[in-house]
């Protein structure tokens, strides 16, 4: 057992690590997708690479929640619900949605995204059993809890519909790319990194505690940075792209 000092000062290390990442990122592209490159080692098929990065959070978080902790204690199934939500999505659909022909992705990425989603999957879970604390009914909680869920369920809702576009825009065969339009396309490069960011701030809201805090900085920089590189390559790559398109969030960055 962890105790919660401990716990703590673990998440905060693992925030720390985020950050320091960060400028990193800002030089290097996350070399998958358009970025993909041959010199980052052997590579594997992209869908089923998704696949295995993204099972921890869900098996791992999934034990916890399921088996471990008390899920009539609403301050762990919202969140739980939540998190599950996601990552059905993310590991069991989105694979088998993206339109990534024989495209592949560098097996050093799956397995750094793998060994994050063992840490993130584990921070997260953990937490409900060991330390949430009980469902005491209170205005402030719930109104805490309700803009929470709202907020994630938008962010889920404009991730979800933007990265539908964008896999629509390739034909079923083909790994070409076209500059996106219509919703949020038509101010930023990366609206679907927008609204998972939006979404892991719900969560953060809903659960209240450390690890999500810690996913939620993980994902800023994880995506603000993937985010300023899709939007340089278009510009480069498009001449007739939008000047006036910002990456991430509208007028702003
Ligand atoms: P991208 O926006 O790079 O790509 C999403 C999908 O659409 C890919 O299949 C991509 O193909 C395709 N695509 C993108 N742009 C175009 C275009 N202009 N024309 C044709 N096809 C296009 O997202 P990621 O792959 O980086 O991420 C996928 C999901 O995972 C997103 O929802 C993201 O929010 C989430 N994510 C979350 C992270 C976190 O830290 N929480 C970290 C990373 C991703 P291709 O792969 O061939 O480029």
């Amino acid at each position: 057992m962890i105790s919660h000092e401990t716990f703590d000062i673990i998440c905060w290390i693992w925030i720390a690590v985020a950050v320091i990442i960060f400028p990193i990122l800002l030089k290097v592209k996350q070399p998958y997708g358009r970025h993909s490159k041959n010199n980052w080692g052997p590579m594997i098929n992209n869908r089923l690479g998704w696949f295995i990065m993204e099972f921890p959070s869900l098996a791992i978080f999934g034990y916890f929640v399921i088996f471990k902790a008390n899920l009539l204690n609403a301050l762990i199934l919202l969140p739980a619900f939540l998190w599950m939500l996601h990552y059905i999505h993310r590991v069991l659909i989105f694979p088998l949605q993206i339109r990534t022909a024989r495209k592949k992705i560098p097996v050093l990425i799956v397995l750094l995204a793998f060994i994050f989603n063992i840490i993130n999957g584990f921070l997260n879970g953990y937490w409900f059993v060991q330390f949430a604390p009980d469902y005491r009914s209170g205005v402030l909680i719930n109104l805490r809890l309700i803009a929470g869920v709202i907020i994630f369920i938008s962010g889920f809702a404009i991730n979800k519909y933007h990265d539908s576009i964008l896999i629509k825009l390739r034909p079923t065969s083909g790994n070409g790319y076209k500059i996106p339009y219509g919703g949020l396309f038509e101010y930023v490069s990366c609206p679907n990194f927008l609204g998972e960011i939006i979404s892991w701030s719900g969560f953060a809201l809903v659960a209240f505690n450390l690890p999500a805090l810690s996913f939620l900085v993980w994902t800023i920089v994880n995506l603000t940075t993937r985010a300023l590189d899709h939007h340089r390559w278009y510009i480069k790559e498009f001449p007739e792209y939008d000047k006036e398109r910002r990456a991430l969030i509208p007028f702003l960055l």
